[in-house]
C-alpha cells in the first residue's frame, strides 16, 4: 500500500512523504479547561483525516490534565499523546515547542493544526522555525486533496481582506497551519467513544528552562467574544455609542456580551475587541441578536455560524434578515428594551439571577459609557 501510494506520489513529481500519515491537533488549555478552539479543529480534523484515511490524533500537554486526553477521544480523536509534567502546568513556549518537535519527529504526522489564539500561534510560529516546513496563519478554511497529493489547502483572507488566498505547502511535511476559533464546528461530545492514549514524556527539566512563570495576573473588563455563547451586536443603526448602553443592558439579562459591526467600530460608538466580521473576531455563539446592522458580507462571514440569529431593522430587505432565524422589523429603540425588560421579569419569576454591565463590555468601553 505504502509502496503503491509512493509510485504514485513519484508519479506526480513530488517528494516521498509516505512516512508522514495523519492529522495532528495540539490542543490548548488553560487551569486544565480546553480552549473551545481545540474541539473545534478536532471536528474539522476529522473531516480532513477521513478524505485522507488516516487518523485524528491530538497532544494534550499540562499538569494533571489526563482528562483533556480523554475528552480529546469524545470529541472525535482516535490516538491521543499525552505529556504530563509540572514543568508544563503554564504554557512557556521551549518546553512546550520541544516537546511538540519531538512528537512531530516520531509521529510523522503529515498535518499539525494550532488554534491561532495568542498561544497557538506562539507555539506553532517557535516550531515552524525548527522545522524545515511553513505555516499558515489564521486560517479560515481547511480542506485536502485526496491522495496522491495529500496536499493541506489552507485558505485565509489576503491583500486587506480582499480575497481568499489558499497556500499550499508542497516541498515539505508536516504542512502546519494555525485556524482561528469560532470558524469551525466541533463535533457533539461522545462520552462513550473509546480511543488510544499514549503517555508521552517532557523533553525539559526546570532548571533546564530559562523563563519562570512569577505569578498569572487575569486581565479584568478583557472581551472573549470568540468563547461567548450569547452576544448581543450592533451595528450604525444604533446612531452613537449611547445605544450601546440598550444593548449592554439586554445583554446583561441574558448573561450575555456586546458585538458590533465595523461601521459602529470605525464610528468609535464602541472598541474593535467588540468587533464581529473579516475583520473583527469570528464567532459561533448559541445566541446572536444583530441589532442596526445590514448583514453585509464582510460581517456575516464572522457570525453566519451561530446557533440562532435574531436580527432586529427597521429595512424589511436588510440583508441580515437572509442570516436570520428569527426576524423582527421595527425601530430598534423601541424593541431592545422591551426585549431586555421581558426577559428581566421572566428570569426574576424564575429567580435567575441577570448580570451586570460589567460583564459584557470591555473595560474601556464601560468607561465611555460610565463617562456619559
Ligand atoms: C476589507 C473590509 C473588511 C471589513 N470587515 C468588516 C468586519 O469585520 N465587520 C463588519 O461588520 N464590517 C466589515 N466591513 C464593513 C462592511 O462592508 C459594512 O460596511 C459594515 O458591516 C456595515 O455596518 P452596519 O451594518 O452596522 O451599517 P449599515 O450597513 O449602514 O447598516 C445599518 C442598518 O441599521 C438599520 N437601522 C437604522 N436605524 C435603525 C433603527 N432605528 N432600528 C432598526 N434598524 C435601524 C438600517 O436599516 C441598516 O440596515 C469590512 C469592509 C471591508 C471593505
Amino acid at each position: 500500500m505504502a509502496n503503491e501510494q509512493s509510485q504514485e506520489q513519484a508519479d506526480t513529481g513530488m517528494p516521498d512523504w509516505s512516512a508522514y500519515r495523519g492529522v495532528l491537533i495540539v490542543v490548548e488549555q488553560r487551569d486544565g479547561a480546553a480552549k473551545k478552539v481545540s474541539w473545534q479543529l478536532l471536528g474539522e480534523g476529522k473531516k480532513l483525516a477521513a478524505k485522507l484515511e488516516a487518523p485524528l490524533m491530538a497532544l494534550v500537554l499540562g499538569d494533571d490534565v489526563a482528562h483533556l486526553a480523554e475528552e480529546a477521544v469524545h470529541y472525535g480523536a482516535d490516538r491521543v499523546f499525552l505529556c504530563e509534567a509540572p514543568e508544563l502546568r503554564t504554557y512557556r513556549t521551549r518546553p512546550y515547542s520541544r516537546v511538540c518537535l519531538k512528537l512531530i519527529e516520531e509521529a510523522k504526522p503529515e498535518i499539525v493544526l494550532f488554534g491561532a489564539t495568542a498561544t497557538g500561534r506562539d507555539l506553532a510560529g517557535a516550531i515552524a522555525t525548527h522545522l524545515p516546513t511553513g505555516l499558515t496563519a489564521d486560517t479560515t478554511q481547511l480542506d485536502v486533496e485526496p491522495p496522491p497529493s495529500r496536499l493541506l489547502l489552507a485558505s485565509r483572507p489576503a491583500f486587506s481582506e480582499k480575497m481568499m488566498a489558499t497556500i499550499l505547502c508542497k516541498q515539505y511535511r508536516p504542512q502546519m497551519a494555525t485556524a482561528r476559533a469560532g470558524v469551525f464546528q466541533a463535533l457533539p461530545k461522545d462520552a462513550a467513544r473509546e480511543g488510544e492514549i499514549v503517555r508521552i514524556e517532557a523533553t525539559m527539566r526546570e532548571e533546564e528552562i530559562a523563563a519562570q512563570v512569577l505569578d498569572f495576573l487575569r486581565e479584568t473588563g478583557k472581551l472573549n467574544l470568540e468563547e461567548s455563547e450569547i452576544i448581543v451586536a450592533g451595528g450604525r443603526g444604533l446612531g452613537g455609542p449611547d445605544a450601546f448602553g440598550l444593548l449592554a443592558d439586554l445583554a446583561d439579562a441574558l448573561g450575555g456580551v456586546v458585538g458590533a459591526s465595523r461601521a459602529a467600530v470605525d464610528a468609535g460608538w464602541i472598541g474593535h475587541e467588540h468587533q464581529v466580521g473579516q475583520t473583527g473576531a469570528t464567532v459561533r455563539p448559541k445566541l446572536y441578536f444583530a441589532i442596526g446592522i445590514s448583514g453585509a458580507v464582510q460581517h456575516t462571514v464572522g457570525m453566519s455560524h451561530a446557533d440562532v440569529v435574531v436580527a432586529i431593522n427597521k429595512d424589511e430587505k436588510a440583508p441580515i434578515f437572509q442570516f436570520a432565524h428569527y426576524g423582527i422589523v421595527g425601530d430598534l429603540f423601541k424593541i431592545v428594551p422591551a426585549i431586555a425588560e421581558e426577559i428581566r421579569q421572566r428570569r426574576t419569576l424564575f429567580g435567575i439571577k441577570v448580570g451586570s454591565a460589567e460583564n459584557s463590555l470591555s473595560a474601556d468601553a464601560l468607561e465611555r459609557s460610565e463617562a456619559k
